[in-house]
């Protein structure tokens, strides 16, 4: 005879060896475990009693049921703590599956059940996982312009469970801006984009922190507005703003993820010359001077076609995600540019200019300069 192989038991047999004795362990992962599990188990996730065998159980003799979701992993687990020397270790025939549909009764563990359900398809994401949500959790994020293209970042940003979104934007709702600003809606025309932004933000996802400052960031003001920010997002629409945030993030060493629409085409990229100086390119590295004021107009003035901002935002919301859990590979170095009417993506790539007045290797930080007046001199 070969080794013995491991029982199993029914969810009704499991239920009457708990009765007299038995130690019942859930090895499914705490989010899973957090919408239900079976009454009196113990929730230790598989990976964490591989890990631990004796600090979980330490009486090897007792007799343990193994139960999970639908019965393939408590197997695993009995058959591995059975050579860990465990002697009386069973396995739940259909996990928490069967032991439901057979209406035994049920628990949820006290805990936060929200954050497991509200982020559960985050959760089975190895990439992001508990650790993961958690950093997204505690990330600040500072988005200029609650706008076109602030608009789609902030509402998937706030989905996705990002801790605190900090929303600066002087403007009110207008008519015209909700043929792309989705934040807003046609009842909240006149009301301070911050505060028409919150309430689309809080009802979205409560979890999250919302600041609200209705002003427009200066020279005077920038810094108090990007203390503490993990990611800066630019939802700006002028130069001005957009060179200041530059200037502002390579100086406190914060990644800026820009945006720009124009029309049917639009850019992002990440600019992180503040993290990386001589490694990753800064704004100003692109364009060291704005353009001519006539040649680059406001949507206000040149129109943009209503996707398009909810097109780019979307992949600053993407970069702002990455560069918060620190996967993937970030467009630092790399500018996008999308042309809605080809439906076409390219790529250009960016190198820091050693000569950069502002993200130069060796060179002080010049100082913040008339923002206003550097673009209208153009
Ligand atoms: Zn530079």
């Amino acid at each position: 005879m070969g080794e013995k192989e491991i029982p199993e038991i029914s969810p009704a047999e499991a239920r009457q060896h708990q009765r007299s004795g038995a130690v019942l362990v859930d090895v499914r992962e705490a989010f899973e475990r957090a919408t239900g599990q079976a009454e009196g188990a113990l929730g230790v996730s598989k990976a964490e009693l591989m890990s631990a065998p004796e600090g979980n159980l330490p009486d090897p003799g007792a007799e343990i049921l193994l139960i999970c979701q639908s019965g393939g992993r408590s197997m695993q687990a009995a058959r591995a703590l059975r050579a860990h020397g465990y002697v009386n270790v069973a396995s739940v025939a259909g996990g928490t599956t069967r032991w439901i549909a057979e209406g035994l009764p049920i628990t949820k563990p006290s805990g936060d059940a929200d954050f497991y359900e509200r982020y559960s398809r985050h959760l089975k994401l190895p990439e992001v996982g508990e650790a993961g949500q958690r950093k997204l959790e505690g990330a600040r994020i500072v988005m200029i312009g609650a706008g076109g293209l602030g608009s789609p970042a902030a509402f998937y940003l706030a989905a996705a469970g990002s801790g605190t979104l900090v929303l600066v934007d002087d403007d009110v709702v207008d008519r015209s801006n909700l043929q792309r600003q989705i934040l807003h809606t046609d009842e909240r025309i006149g009301v301070a984009k911050t505060e028409s932004a919150r309430t689309a933000l809080s009802a979205l996802n409560p979890r999250v922190r919302i600041e609200k400052f209705a002003e427009h960031a200066t020279s005077g003001n920038v810094e108090r507005l990007l203390e503490g920010a993990d990611v800066v997002v630019d939802g700006a629409d002028n130069f001005a703003t957009r060179y200041l945030l530059n200037d502002a993030c390579v100086k406190l060493a914060k990644p800026l993820v820009y945006g720009a629409v124009h029309r049917f085409e639009g850019q992002v990229s990440v600019f992180d010359a503040g993290r990386k100086r001589g490694v990753a390119p800064c704004y100003r590295c692109l364009f060291p001077e704005p353009p001519p004021a006539e040649a680059a107009p406001n949507c206000a003035e040149a129109g943009v076609l209503g996707v398009l901002p909810g097109v780019m935002g979307l992949l600053q919301a993407t970069e702002a995600i990455k560069l918060i859990l620190g996967i993937g590979t970030s467009l630092a170095g790399r500018l996008l540019h999308f042309d809605a009417l080809a439906m076409r993506f390219r790529e250009t790539r960016l190198s820091p200019d050693p000569e950069c007045p502002v993200c130069a290797i060796g060179k002080p930080f010049p100082g913040y300069i008339d923002y206003a007046a550097f673009c209208a001199s153009a």
